[in-house]
């Protein structure tokens, strides 16, 4: 069944609107999953097309999410790459991303584009049926990122001698980490040594040097296999 996020009011917005009609071509009596974005899934069955409306057959806890909340702060990749990061982790259950701006990143900062990242993370969490819309941030500075020390924090770091299954069970703790990843270019020497004085554990995804987005998508896999 075609699952799609409401509104706060429980609303349709107006691309899922089209996208159900234009696209699905949905009838009378048809049925479809409706999240609210708060780990809710209701189960309903279109009862009029214009306006559309249906009515509610089953509330039902969404249990797709991880019992952990993973935040990746990923570096701005060259490209339009951040749209594949964004869909990969969070069909793999990633719970918020933070765009970083690091020494080494090409890519400028596009305020415009946070918009389309949103999007794309919607429509990921509605294939990958989530209970959540994983939340995309307005990119920020590496310096002012590191001062977040709410939870544990992992660094992907091609350099690293500590391999990651092996660093992760121990660093999970609470229910939240943050998995950082640099950009083609990689992280510089001084914000590597910046982060482990702020207590950040770097980590080795094997001895290839992966692409970044490789990187982001292998890491919050394997974490997987760590946390459940
Ligand atoms: N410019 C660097 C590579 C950067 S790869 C060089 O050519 O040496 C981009 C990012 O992917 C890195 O900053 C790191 O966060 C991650 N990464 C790539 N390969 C990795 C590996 N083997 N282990 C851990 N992280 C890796």
């Amino acid at each position: 069944m075609p699952k799609y996020f409401v509104n706060e009011d429980f609303s349709l917005n107006e691309e899922t609107i089209h996208h159900l009609k234009r696209v699905l071509r949905i009838k009378l009596g048809d049925k479809i999953i409706l999240c609210d974005g708060k780990g809710f899934d209701y189960h309903v069955s279109i009862c009029n097309l214009n306006p559309l409306e249906f009515t509610v057959d089953n509330k039902i806890a969404c249990n797709t999410e991880l019992d952990y909340k993973i935040t990746l702060y990923q570096a701005l990749p060259k490209s339009d790459k951040l749209e594949l990061i964004v869909q990969k982790s969070v069909e793999l259950g990633v719970y918020e991303i933070v765009p970083i701006i690091t020494e080494h990143c090409d890519a400028r900062p596009n305020l415009n584009k946070i918009n389309r990242y949103q999007k794309i993370s919607e429509s990921a969490a509605g294939q990958s049926m989530r209970g959540i819309i994983p939340k995309i941030y307005n990119p920020i500075k590496l310096c002012d990122a590191i001062q977040d020390s709410s939870k544990p924090m992992l660094v992907a770091h091609e350099k690293a001698t500590a391999n990651f299954l092996a660093i992760a069970p121990k660093v999970v703790k609470g229910d939240s980490l943050g998995i950082w990843v640099g950009p083609d270019g990689g992280f510089s020497q001084t914000e590597i040594e910046l982060m482990e004085q702020s207590g950040f554990e770097t980590f080795s995804l094997g001895p290839r040097i992966l692409r970044t987005e490789t990187a982001a998508i292998a890491a919050i896999a394997m974490l997987q296999v760590v946390i459940q």
